[in-house]
């Protein structure tokens, strides 16, 4: 947040994304290419996209006139923090079955139910949900979009640690929450509108082979320091041949990647392609921190996050740059859920780009 505060204040770059009008730099679609590849390649730390990247264009689109003047320069200037409240315990893929009740009281909705996954809600300030406003009828015709403020009496936040030892992601609860009526995005019962458009930004184009290069970088320059039996892994022919194949298919997704950018310069949206770019992007991911993690071997182990959360501040063992490596395969395996499982996007491949 404390780089996003410096790209806002000195040089208003805090939402690449965003038109001139609400307050963005205004780029184009090869600009904002180029900003994120020098931002990556200087090692910068990544935007939080939940409130920039995410929930921004839905106010561009459906937000009021009011809505936009409170949220949007808040969530720039990084005064507000975003989290997204749209998966429930029973409710993820199949997620117009949600059932987190909003029942409207004069003008506020009282809010009741459970959420789960919610990325950085320990962080976050405010949520954006989903809840049902009509329970009878097509599943999808009864949602609505509300703004929250975490802060409102009812709504308790508890910790989920992962597999890989952080605490990333959260459950929840809403007992009894009172939302004023003019914090709904768009009408009521047509939230789902809003929510599938919010799910483009969530998936699209986010441009991630610049990422995979720099995985593949370490990977190179470690599997170039680690021998075994006398011989430099990389020269190891069966290893090479791995992390050959994975650089090549890096190669083929960046120019997927490009191609994509050329039509977006040219006005297109991303379409269903980008859940073919999410599930490539995803897997070539998980296979260089699998070859990571190959590559570094035993000192995978001591570096585990769950080492590292039990108070241990004993000093690295082996170089520092395998610190990472262990937390992130187990990070990296949560990708192919979020946003879609891997499955999923399989589906929307085979009816919208595919027309089987
Ligand atoms: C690290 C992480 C962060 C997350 N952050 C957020 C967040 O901030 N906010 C939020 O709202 N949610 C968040 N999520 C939730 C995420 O969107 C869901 O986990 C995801 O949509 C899958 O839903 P599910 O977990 O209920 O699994 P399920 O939908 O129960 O799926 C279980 C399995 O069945 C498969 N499956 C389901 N339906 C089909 C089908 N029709 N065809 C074929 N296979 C199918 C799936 O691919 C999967 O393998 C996060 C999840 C993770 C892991």
């Amino acid at each position: 947040m404390r780089w996003q505060q410096i790209l806002h204040e000195k040089k208003g770059w805090a939402g690449p994304t965003w038109p001139a009008e609400f307050g963005g730099p205004g780029w184009s679609a090869t600009q904002r290419w180029i900003f994120n590849e020098e931002c990556a390649r200087a090692g910068a730390p990544g935007l939080i996209p939940l409130g920039t990247r995410m929930l921004a264009p839905v106010l561009f689109r459906y937000g009021t006139k009011a809505q936009q003047d409170h949220y949007l320069p808040r969530m720039l200037s990084g005064e507000h923090y975003w989290c997204q409240g749209y998966s429930e315990p029973g409710s993820g893929s199949d997620l117009s079955s949600l059932r987190t009740q909003a029942v409207r009281e004069g003008d506020e909705y009282v809010v009741n139910g459970a959420k789960i996954w919610q990325t950085h809600g320990h962080f976050a300030d405010h949520i954006f949900c989903l809840v049902r406003t009509r329970p009878d009828g097509k599943p999808q015709a009864g949602i609505s979009f509300l703004l929250i403020d975490m802060a409102t009496p009812g709504i308790t936040v508890d910790p989920i640690v992962t597999l890989a030892g952080d605490h990333e992601v959260n459950a929840v609860f809403f007992e009894n929450v009172r939302v004023p009526v003019e914090n709904r995005v768009g009408p009521e019962h047509e939230g789902w509108t809003v929510a599938k458009y919010l799910l483009e930004f969530e998936r699209g184009g986010g441009g991630s082979s610049v990422g995979l290069r720099l995985q593949l970088d370490s990977l190179r320059r470690i599997a170039g320091r680690e021998t075994e039996d006398g011989r430099r892994l990389l020269d190891d022919p069966a290893f090479a041949a791995r992390v050959h194949a994975a650089e090549i298919r890096v190669q083929a997704f960046e120019f997927s990647e490009l191609k994509t950018l050329a039509r977006l310069a040219e006005g297109d949206s991303p379409g269903p392609e980008s859940s073919l770019a999410k599930n490539t992007g995803v897997d070539l991911q998980q296979e260089l921190n699998t070859l990571l993690l190959e590559a570094v071997g035993w000192y995978g182990v001591p570096h585990h996050n769950l080492l590292r959360l039990t108070d241990n501040n004993a000093p690295t063992v082996g170089p520092e740059d395998y610190e990472p490596v262990n937390g992130r395969y187990l990070n990296s395996r949560a990708a192919s859920i979020f946003g879609g499982s891997r499955e999923v996007q399989k589906n929307i491949i085979a009816k919208a780009v595919l027309g089987l």
